[in-house]
């Protein structure tokens, strides 16, 4: 039985109501939103453009509309200590990334500047001051390539062919980003108008706004500037600048793994953390089954993580902070071979580090006394992982509270 505490948040409500159909054009002041009814301010930061405009988040957007880089669940890869808008300016800020594994850290001041330098001057003028191109006149609007469209300044994709419909508007449209966390959301109330601007998310690029008149199954339209955008036709290289981070695979069990799950997803450099069940002899467990001590998993924690930034060593040593690896098949109060503190390698190498950090671990005045029960397994020899149920994902980000786990001390 899990002893857990939980404390429950109240969600603000958020509503935007938007107007009608795109019947002006964007270079006139047009896109017009008939009615927003705005929301209390969101408890991320302010986020920085590549104009050096500082503009406030109007975020979490409608529910159809996809929220910034920050909130949850994104906002679990990210540092939570340190600020998106300190993050924003800082050059050793705390790595940020998107679901699909892209490194989506804001950049500083001096590296805009230098990506800059290679724009023409009507590109710079819409993606760095805002500014928009005339309608029917980008030379992406009529592109019916498949291929992914890439922020023209710092090179992250932000949509692909296959969102791409032809709205008539005389702007490229599309109706969901690359990937949610892509693509950051500012309120605009230029020309006298409210409407939602659409950044890129790493660089602050301005690329156009986001309408709700799309087509189905988001109902959005994201209105662009071409000239906010390169496409990368299917098939062709991608630059470095477009590909996602190189990513590195570990399993980690220690007890309730809601609670390993959400200290691993605080760690800098790791990009994702799944609550899932492996070391078992049956396929596709249920957590109830798992319960039931009827299929020998463990309750585990697949880390995901940059090792440009964050080794191996580096999470086994959080690993053994964030639980107690002297305990038999229970952590504290949670008592269950499903509690079991396991390690499964994905690799050679991970089997060795793991096991010589466990001896050297041994040696340590921490563990006189008491023996390091952890299993050390590879996942060849103790099989996959299969996620947990979507419920167990993100627990304590979504409703709070902490699992029985040590404190992660230095
Ligand atoms: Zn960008």
């Amino acid at each position: 039985m899990k002893f857990i505490a939980i404390v429950l948040g109240l969600a603000a409500g958020v509503s935007l109501l938007f107007g009608a159909r795109h019947m002006m054009p964007c270079s006139t002041g047009g896109c017009a939103l008939q009615s927003l009814l705005d929301s209390p301010k969101p408890p991320h930061a302010a986020h920085a453009s590549a104009a050096g405009v500082t503009g406030a988040f109007i975020g979490p957007p409608p529910a159809n509309i996809p929220g910034p880089a920050s909130p949850a669940p994104a906002s679990k890869k990210e540092n939570p200590s340190v600020p998106s808008s300190t993050a924003a300016n800082t050059a050793n800020a705390a790595p940020v990334y998107s679901k699909s594994a892209y490194d989506v850290t804001p950049l500083g001041p001096a590296r805009i500047k230098t990506l800059a330098a290679k724009l023409a001057p009507e590109d710079a003028r819409i993606i760095l001051a805002k500014g928009t191109e005339p309608a029917f006149c980008g030379t992406l609007l009529d592109n019916k390539k498949e291929g992914a469209y890439v922020c023209k300044l710092c090179g992250l994709p932000l949509f692909s062919s296959d969102s791409k419909f032809n709205s008539g508007t005389g702007w490229p449209s599309f109706n969901k980003p690359f990937d949610k966390d892509h693509v950051s959301y500012v309120r605009d109330d230029s020309h006298g108008m409210t409407r939602v601007e659409i950044n890129c998310a790493r660089c602050g690029g301005h690329l156009g706004h986001v309408f709700d008149d799309g087509p189905q199954p988001t109902g959005l339209r994201y209105c662009l500037n071409g000239a906010s955008l390169e496409f990368i036709d299917k098939g062709a290289e991608w630059p470095e600048a477009s590909r996602p981070v190189r990513t590195e695979t570990a399993y980690f069990a220690g007890g309730c793994f809601w609670g390993v799950e959400d200290r691993f997803q605080q760690v800098p450099g790791v990009i994702d953390a799944v609550s899932g069940y492996q070391g078992g002899s049956v396929d596709n467990p249920t957590y109830e089954k798992v319960c039931g001590h009827g299929t020998g998993h463990a309750e585990t924690v697949r880390v995901v993580f940059d090792p440009a930034r964050l080794s191996y060593t580096d999470l086994l040593a959080k690993f053994f902070k964030f639980h107690d690896a002297t305990q038999l098949n229970r952590q504290g109060p949670d008592v269950g071979d499903q509690y079991r503190s396991a390690i499964f390698a994905d690799n050679e190498t991970q089997l060795r580090l793991a096991n010589s950090y466990i001896a050297s671990l041994a040696a340590a005045p921490r563990y006189k006394g008491r023996a390091i029960v952890t299993q050390v397994r590879s996942v060849a020899d103790a099989g996959k992982f299969y996620p947990a149920e979507d419920y167990h994902q993100d627990y304590h980000a979504k409703h709070g509270g902490h699992c029985a786990l040590p404190p992660d001390e230095e």
